[in-house]
C-alpha cells in the first residue's frame, strides 16, 4: 500500500485512511482504532474512523459524482472503466493478496484461488451483464386501433450504501460494488472494522484507472453508534446493500425504513449437510470437510449441522475426524497451511464459548474442542482447533445458533423425510449440501429444502450468472447475474401511444 497507507509517525504502523472524493483523508475528529494481525495478536495498522461529518462528505461526494461526470458517461465508457479496474487488481494481485491475508489470517493458498481473482472478476462479470441485458417491450391494443408501445428502461438508483463483513472482505464487497457501478450508481462502502485494507486499497486502483472522483468512497469504522449507523441513517443514501449477521440486518432495516429505502440483505446461516447412504463416501467426506473447515469455518455457506444416514454414520464420523485431525494449522504465507487463525480475538472467544458450552451440555467430542499448540512466535494468535461433536439434542444452542467457526455437529437420521425435516428446522435458509448418487432423490430433496442454494455432490460451486441469496432469516432479495439488476436499478415503464 502506498498513498493510502503511509507510515505513522514514530512507529512502523501502517495508517489506513478513508477514501472520499478520490482522496485519502484522515478522520475529521482524528479518531483512530487498531487493526490487529490475527496470527500474532499484535497491532499492525491504525485505521481512521469516519465521523458523522466524514460520512456526510462521502455521501455528498457520491451524490455529486452521480449527478455529474459519472452520470453522463455512456454505458460503454462505464463498462470499459470497470474492465480496467479488474485488470488493475490483477496487476496488483500480490498486494491485494498480502493485505487480505494479513487482515483475515486466511491462507494465501485460499485467497489466491478465491478471494482475489473473484474480487477482480466481479467487475467484469457485471460489466458484461449490463452490456447485454435486454429490456422488455409490449405492444398493446387500444380502442382506436392504433395501439401503444410499452417498454422498460432500467436506470440507476443513485447513491448505494455498501456494508460488508470480514470473512471474505474483497470478494463480498466487490460482489456489491461491481453491479452497483455497472448499473450507473455511485457507492459509499463501509468495510468491516476488522478488515479495512483491501477495500481501502481499491481506492488507489480507482484513481489509477481514471474513475471519476466520488464514484467509489470508503469510510472506515464500526457499526452501532458509529460509521455504519451514520451511513444507513443518512438521507442521501438511496438504497442499502448489506452482508453480515441477521441481527445487524434487523438494525439496518429500521434505519432503511426511514425514507423507504430499498435493502438487499445477505445474512447468517446454520446450514445443513445431508449425507445419504447411497453417496460416494470419499466425495461426501471431502466436500463436507471443506464446507466445515475452509476459511477456519468463517464462511456463511459453511456446514455446521451434518445429518448422516444411520447405516453409514460411524464410517462417516471416523472419516471426518481423520480429515479434521489431518488439517495443517499454520501461518497464512506457508503454502502447506490448510487453516489459519480466526479473524479476531472476539470471534475466537465466541467460538471457544460454544466449545465450552458443548462440553457442558454433554456433547461427545469426536475431535478438537480447544486451542492448538502453536510455536511461541505466534502463540498469541487467534487459533482454534477444528472440532466435531455428536450426541446433542436438536434444540441445543450448538445446533440452533450460528457459531461461524471450524466446527460441526453430526446426527444420524433414518428416512429421507426425517432428513428434510431436520434440515428445515431452523430460522435460517441460506444453503444445504446433499450427498447422494440417486438423481431422483437429489431433485426431490432439493425442492423441499427451504434455502437459497442447494448443492448436490459439491459445495461452494456456482456459476456467477445465477441468483444468490437466502430464504427465511438468511436474507432479502437475490444478487448475481441479471438478478442484481433488480436491486441496483429502478425499472421504469414508458408507454408510447402510437
Ligand atoms: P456483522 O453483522 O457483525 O458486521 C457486518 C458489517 O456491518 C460490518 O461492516 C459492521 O461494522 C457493520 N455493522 C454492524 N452493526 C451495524 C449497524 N448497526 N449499522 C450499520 N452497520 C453495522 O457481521 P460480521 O461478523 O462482519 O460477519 C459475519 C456474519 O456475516 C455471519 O452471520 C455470516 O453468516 C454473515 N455472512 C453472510 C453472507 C451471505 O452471503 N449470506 C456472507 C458472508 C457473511
Amino acid at each position: 500500500m502506498s498513498s493510502q497507507a503511509s507510515s505513522a509517525a514514530q512507529s512502523t504502523l501502517i495508517e489506513i485512511k478513508n477514501f472520499i472524493d478520490g482522496r485519502y483523508v484522515a478522520s475529521s475528529a482524528n479518531k483512530t482504532f487498531d487493526n490487529i494481525d490475527p496470527v500474532t495478536g499484535e497491532v499492525f495498522a491504525i485505521v481512521h474512523e469516519a465521523t458523522e461529518q466524514d460520512v456526510d462528505a462521502a455521501v455528498n461526494a457520491a451524490a455529486d459524482a452521480y449527478r455529474g461526470e459519472w452520470g453522463r458517461l455512456t454505458v460503454d465508457a462505464r463498462v470499459n472503466l470497470l474492465y480496467k479496474v479488474a485488470d488493475r487488481i490483477n496487476e496488483r494481485f500480490d498486494e491485494f493478496l498480502e493485505a487480505e491475508c494479513r487482515d483475515t489470517g486466511k491462507p494465501y493458498s485460499l485467497a489466491r484461488h478465491i478471494d482475489i481473482p473473484r474480487g477482480a472478476a466481479n467487475f467484469k462479470i457485471f460489466a458484461d451483464v449490463i452490456r447485454n441485458v435486454p429490456t422488455e417491450a409490449f405492444r398493446m391494443e387500444t380502442p382506436d386501433g392504433a395501439g401503444a408501445l410499452n417498454y422498460g428502461v432500467r436506470l440507476p438508483k443513485g447513491v448505494i450504501a455498501v456494508i460488508s463483513p470480514w470473512n471474505l472482505p474483497l470478494l463480498l464487497m466487490t460482489w456489491k460494488v461491481g453491479p452497483a457501478l455497472a448499473c450507473g450508481n455511485t457507492v459509499v462502502v463501509k468495510p468491516s472494522e476488522e478488515t479495512p485494507s483491501t477495500t481501502t486499497l481499491l481506492g488507489e486502483v480507482m484513481n489509477e484507472v481514471g474513475m471519476p472522483a466520488g464514484v467509489f468512497n470508503v469510510i472506515n469504522g464500526f457499526g452501532t453508534d458509529s460509521t455504519g449507523e451514520y451511513l444507513t441513517r443518512h438521507p442521501g443514501i438511496d438504497a442499502i446493500t448489506f452482508t453480515g449477521e441477521t441481527v445487524t440486518g434487523t438494525a439496518i432495516m429500521k434505519n432503511a425504513a426511514v425514507g423507504i429505502r430499498d435493502v438487499s440483505f445477505e445474512l447468517g446461516g446454520k446450514n445443513a449437510g445431508l449425507v445419504f447412504a447411497d453417496c460416494d463416501m470419499e466425495q461426501a467426506l471431502e466436500g463436507t470437510a471443506r464446507s466445515v473447515f475452509a476459511n477456519c469455518g468463517q464462511v456463511c455457506l459453511g456446514t455446521e449441522r451434518v445429518y448422516v444416514e444411520r447405516s453409514i454414520f460411524d464410517e462417516f464420523v471416523a472419516g471426518l475426524k481423520a480429515r479434521a485431525e489431518g488439517m495443517t494449522i499454520g501461518i497464512p504465507s506457508d503454502e502447506a497451511t490448510g487453516m489459519g487463525p480466526m479473524v479476531s480475538r472476539q470471534q475466537r472467544e465466541k467460538v471457544l464459548s460454544y466449545y465450552d458450552r458443548a462440553r457442558e451440555l454433554g456433547a461427545t467430542i469426536i475431535t478438537g474442542g480447544g486451542i492448538p499448540d502453536m510455536p511461541p512466535a505466534v502463540a498469541d494468535g487467534f487459533w482454534v482447533e477444528p472440532t466435531i461433536w455428536t450426541g446433542l439434542p436438536e434444540d441445543s444452542p450448538i445446533i440452533k445458533e450460528e457459531i461461524f467457526g471450524p466446527c460441526c455437529h453430526i446426527q444420524p437420521f433414518d428416512t429421507e423425510d426425517e432428513a428434510i425435516r431436520l434440515a428445515n428446522d431452523t430460522r435460517y435458509g441460506l444453503a444445504t449440501a446433499i450427498w447422494t448418487t440417486n438423481a431422483s432423490r437429489a431433485h426431490r430433496v432439493a425442492e423441499k429444502i427451504e434455502v437459497g442454494i442447494t448443492w448436490v455432490n459439491c459445495w461452494f460451486l456456482r456459476d456467477l450468472r445465477t441468483s444468490f441469496g437466502g430464504a427465511k432469516q438468511s436474507g432479502i432479495g437475490r444478487e448475481g447475474g441479471v438478478h442484481s439488476l433488480e436491486f441496483y436499478t429502478e425499472l421504469r415503464n414508458v408507454c408510447l401511444k402510437l
